[in-house]
């Protein structure tokens, strides 16, 4: 009896210490989940540096002041070193990609990629890209159709903002992810608006357009490279602009697109990245998507109502009064933010 009672009594403290301690447990899960509801995901608190608008604006004006930066000028040329000299003082490592391309209207054209990277050795990349080069003829213009203009949207914008993350990023923490910044020539020398004429073109060539990125995907600057998914921007600094998501960004980068129209919500710009979809684009996206295989968005502004892009595209409109540095610093805090969130989100 003695032993009955006495084991008893052993094997009751037992059980109560486990339920003591399970409950305990209970109530610690509890508190726990009262902490962390379940429907939100933890945003790691990163630190993301400012984007100057005003500094953008300064390289963008920087680029028209030189003139249309078409192919075979002295302000092509110019502008080229200009970014080389700038892409190099915030500490990148440049690669100059030269080639020759022959035009549709059978120009014979010197051209150069721009390849600027950061953290050359880190293995995990991000690809930012624009073009650089300007249209050589207006030939949407009522008027003036074979006349030069100023592209300080188409062209100057992307790469304005370009030049102005690769600053910050130079003057801040790095980010976790390499970044590397193409700037591409020869994308805007394409047939005429409304010719007719089909121009037969060159064997192993896709298009009359996009004429570096068609290159550099057939000849990467580093054999092998690829990037975590790239970001192309192309006509992002007018006022008013929208950035609807475009179809081959949805088709190859589906995840991309997700996380930049999301992160520009977030940090308060759905004003301009609208959440609404809207058909493909030919710009150099096609070829960082199609033959690089990198899954790359293209940033663009579209003016649905009034044909494809605004009312500035390829005329003489597209010059500098048309800048508007709330649209560079949507764009470019956005473009930040992604970047140093990566890990994050
Ligand atoms: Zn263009």
């Amino acid at each position: 009896m003695f032993f009955g009672w006495y084991w008893t009594l052993l094997f009751m403290c037992k059980t109560v210490r486990l339920l003591v301690a399970g409950f305990g447990l209970l109530l610690l899960a509890g508190a726990c989940k009262k902490e962390k509801p379940k429907d939100e995901k933890p945003l790691r608190q990163v630190s993301v540096p400012a984007f100057n608008a005003d500094s953008a604006f300064a390289f963008v004006k920087k680029q028209v002041d030189f003139g249309p930066r078409v192919p075979n000028t002295k302000a092509h040329e110019q502008a080229a070193n200009y970014f080389i000299t700038q892409l190099q003082k915030a500490g990148a490592t440049i690669i100059e990609q030269d080639f020759e391309s022959v035009s549709f209207d059978n120009n014979k054209l010197k051209l150069k990629n721009i390849i600027a990277s950061f953290s050359p050795d880190k293995p995990k990349r991000i690809l930012l890209a624009a073009h650089w080069d300007t249209r050589p003829f207006a030939d949407k213009d009522e008027t003036k159709k074979d006349a030069p203009f100023d592209g300080a949207n188409d062209g100057a914008s992307g790469v304005g903002i370009l030049l102005e993350l690769a600053r910050v990023i130079g003057t801040s923490a790095a980010p976790d992810a390499g970044i590397d910044i193409i700037l591409f020539d020869g994308e805007d020398w394409g047939e005429k608006n409304n010719d007719p004429k089909e121009y037969e073109l060159p064997k192993g060539q896709d298009s009359w357009w996009c004429l570096g990125s068609q290159y550099w995907a057939k000849h990467k600057h580093k054999a092998n490279y690829s990037a975590h998914y790239g970001i192309l921007l192309d006509m992002v600094g007018a006022k008013r602009a929208h950035f609807y998501r475009e179809g081959l960004s949805l088709e190859f980068a589906p995840r991309v697109v997700e996380n930049v129209w999301n992160t520009a919500e977030r940090i308060g710009y759905s004003d301009y990245f609208v959440k609404q979809n809207v058909g493909e684009i030919t710009d150099d996206h096609q070829f960082m998507n199609r033959i690089a295989k990198i899954p790359t968005v293209d940033i663009v502004d579209y003016k649905p109502g009034i044909g494809f892009f605004g009312d500035y595209h390829h005329r003489t409109k597209d010059n500098i009064e048309l800048i508007n540095k709330e649209t560079l610093k949507a764009v470019g805090q956005t473009l930040m933010t992604v970047i140093y969130y990566e890990e994050a989100l």
